[in-house]
């Protein structure tokens, strides 16, 4: 085949290891094409009346239900299988469903109208100016919703879009982008490239605004690159998110929602519980109850459709995770169950894996693990398991199971986390739309809240228009930069 100059990079299967997909690489003068075409587009896009663009967004969602399946089978191609692969399609007109109903009051809620507080002669107004164009920079695991939560407000707010997702996983981006090129005007001001970090650097080139969610020493490197333009950037980096279950929790409630919450995905999640804390008294119970759940969980190696744990994703992490293992085996854990790293038909697995004995001299207990691990450590007093709890530098989201929510408030107040889920685990779905977060610590930079019908504003501007009522001061007058009262 003639040779047309294109780059690509290899994409491996997860469940095969086999190299089965070439990934076109944007070239930097492609970047910035897109990139000056989606900014002319906008134009028109933001000056839209918010309702007509509500009804654009409400065809799109129409497309994505026509595609539900074609979505859902991309993403199983791309993780290997995850669970929530098969509801894609659904989570993703979720985010637009639910912007559709919140978009338009939680932009009227930041309108200021009315006569100034320190100058009532002057009447106020704020116009919202949406940034022109928002580059999303996006991660590997759930790699086409995470492509989407903040692309889908930015939509809605008047900016245009320029997404680049990971190169791990870029299969999602066909299907998702037939549905885009079924509403013109929204294909005017939301298209893909793709590649690498040398792409993310070339999307950062050409944005007025970055929304990056991916790793820590990723995330500093795109801020280094906003910084230097100048650009404000929202970054969601990773975590290390503890439980703490005291000794009046219910046993079989509380092992059942930590194997959830830390094995989900293959712990492939950045609010997967990687740190569990254990009050000394049902700490033996605890992990007995826990290793027998974590043996009836099964992989989805025959059938990507049925069984528990789908394999990893990006096959280095499973040398990640493995070596967090043997740095912890070496220092004097106990790997219970699980442990090994599988191969099978080429696709790399773990079971469940349950280490006692962990201190926080391990990187198991320090070090974002990304696998299907649980670390129990035992502890005496709630004060303990609080300065346990808050040893990190990140904060994402943190877990307490107690007796009663009663018991678990107070622990969960003094815990440095953007959100601490109460008698469960993993309850993130939960905020998405009702309540705002910010992150703590290295999970997350970047001031505006990503939850919540407030993370919108993230996008826009705030532009005050200000009309003098009264008679303008004279430069002549004594008083004229004084306020109201001024003798
Ligand atoms: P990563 O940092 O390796 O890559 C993320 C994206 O950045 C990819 O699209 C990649 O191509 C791009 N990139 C890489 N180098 C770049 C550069 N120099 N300039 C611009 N772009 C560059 O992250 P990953 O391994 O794909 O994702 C896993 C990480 O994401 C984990 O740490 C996980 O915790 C985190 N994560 C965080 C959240 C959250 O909401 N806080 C959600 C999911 C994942």
């Amino acid at each position: 085949m003639a040779d047309l100059g294109i780059r690509t990079l290899p994409v491996r299967n997860p469940r095969t290891g086999a190299i089965d997909f070439a990934l076109p690489v944007s070239s930097t003068e492609e970047v910035a094409a897109k990139a000056a075409k989606l900014r002319a587009n906008q134009v028109k896009w933001a000056a839209m009346p918010i309702g007509d663009r509500i009804n654009v967004m409400r065809r799109w969602l129409g497309e994505v239900a026509k595609r539900n399946k074609d979505i859902a089978a991309a993403d199983a191609d791309d993780t290997g299988g995850c669970h929530t692969s098969y509801l894609q399609g659904y989570i993703t007109m979720g985010n637009i469903g639910g912007w559709i109903e919140d978009a338009e009051a939680a932009l009227q809620r930041a309108i200021v109208e009315g006569p100034s507080k320190s100058m009532p002669q002057v009447e106020v107004r704020s116009q919202l100016v949406p940034y022109g164009l928002v580059g999303v920079i996006s991660p590997w695991n759930a790699p086409m919703m995470l492509a989407l939560l903040d692309a889908v407000p930015a939509l809605f707010a008047g900016s245009a879009v320029l997404l680049k997702p990971s190169e791990i996983t870029p299969r999602f981006i066909k299907p998702l982008f037939e549905t885009v090129a079924a509403v013109p005007e929204l294909a005017g001001v939301f298209d893909y490239v793709m590649g690498d970090g040398k792409t993310g650097q070339d999307v950062i080139a050409n944005v007025d605004l970055v929304c990056f969610t991916g790793s820590v020493p990723t995330g500093r490197k795109i801020a280094v690159a906003c910084a230097e333009r100048l650009i404000p950037c929202f970054l969601e980096l990773g975590g290390k998110d503890p439980v703490i279950v005291t000794e009046h929790a219910d046993l079989d409630r509380a092992t059942t929602s930590v194997l959830r919450g830390a094995v989900h995905a293959t712990g492939q999640v950045c609010f997967s519980v990687e740190r569990i804390y254990v009050q000394e008294s049902i700490h033996d119970a605890f992990v007995d109850l826990l290793v027998k759940k974590a043996q009836e969980v099964r992989l989805n190696s025959d059938n990507p459709r049925a069984g528990h744990l789908h394999p990893f994703t990006f096959a280095p992490q499973a040398a990640i995770v493995a070596r967090h293992l043997a740095d912890a085996v070496a220092k004097g854990a106990k790997i219970l169950t699980g442990g090994e790293v599988e191969t099978i038909d080429g696709g790399l697995y773990m079971r469940p894996t349950v280490v006692v004995d962990v201190t926080h001299d391990m990187v198991l207990m320090r070090d974002e693990t990304f696998g299907p691990v649980l670390p129990v450590m035992r502890f005496k007093t709630i004060d303990e398991a609080v300065a346990l709890a808050n040893d990190t530098v990140f904060g994402l989201t943190a877990s307490v199971i107690a007796g009663d929510e009663a018991e678990a408030l107070p622990i969960a107040a003094r815990i440095n986390a953007g959100a601490v889920f109460i008698q469960d685990t993993f309850l993130t779905f939960g905020k998405n739309r009702t309540i705002g977060t910010n992150s703590f610590g290295f999970s997350g930079v970047g001031g505006g809240s990503r939850t919540g019908p407030e993370s919108i504003l993230r996008f826009v501007r705030r532009k005050a228009l200000m009309t003098q009522h009264g008679e303008p001061a004279s430069i002549l007058s004594d008083h004229h930069l004084a306020g109201p009262g001024a003798a």
